[in-house]
């Protein structure tokens, strides 16, 4: 089947948005649950000849204890090193990086899984620069994107297909 490709970070930096700017079709999971995400948690993505399925394995996500929040971003990322061929790592270019962003990225590279950074946020040309400070989570290159303006999608997707 196609390959997984998983969805992590910390909360508001962008995922879900993301993942809707992402999917083809409109076809979206609704559960009217507080503290459960309204939106897709899974979509399939077609890139030039290329397929994949891109899943937000941080479908819920608790918003009112600091504790909850903890452990679900650990558990997401567990999720994640487990279960996918490539990690989609997501941060946000507004809060810059955080102590919660360093402890995902330090799982992350012990997983030996290939890793896409994507710094979330990147509205506008002038804002460019703050993908810099990324480098020192030691990822990689970061692709800065604006998920909301939909900028920087296709080197996003060229970077997270190029093994398949
Ligand atoms: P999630 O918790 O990681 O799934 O984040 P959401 O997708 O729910 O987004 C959290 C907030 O960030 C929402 O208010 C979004 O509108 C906002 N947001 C998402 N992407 C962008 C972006 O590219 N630029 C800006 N300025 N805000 C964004
Ligand atoms: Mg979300």
């Amino acid at each position: 089947s196609k390959p997984l490709v998983a969805i992590v970070g910390r909360p508001n930096v962008g995922k879900s948005t993301l993942i809707n700017g992402l999917a083809q079709r409109r076809v979206s999971i609704v559960e009217d649950i507080p503290g459960v995400t309204r939106d897709r948690i899974y979509c399939d993505v077609k890139w030039l000849d290329r397929e994949f399925t891109l899943i937000d394995t941080g479908g819920i996500e608790f918003k009112d204890e600091r504790d909850q929040i903890s452990s679900g971003i650990r558990q997401q990322a567990e999720l994640a090193i487990d279960e996918a061929d490539v990690i989609l790592f997501v941060v946000d270019a507004r809060t810059g990086m955080t102590a919660d962003d360093e402890t995902i990225a330090g799982l992350l590279r012990r997983t030996g899984k290939p890793v896409v950074l994507c710094v979330n946020k990147v509205d506008s040309e002038n804002q460019e620069m703050d993908v810099y400070e990324f480098y020192s989570l030691g990822l990689g290159d970061p692709v800065g994107i604006s998920a909301v303006n939909r900028l920087g999608f296709g080197e996003l997707l060229d970077r997270i297909t190029e093994g398949f």
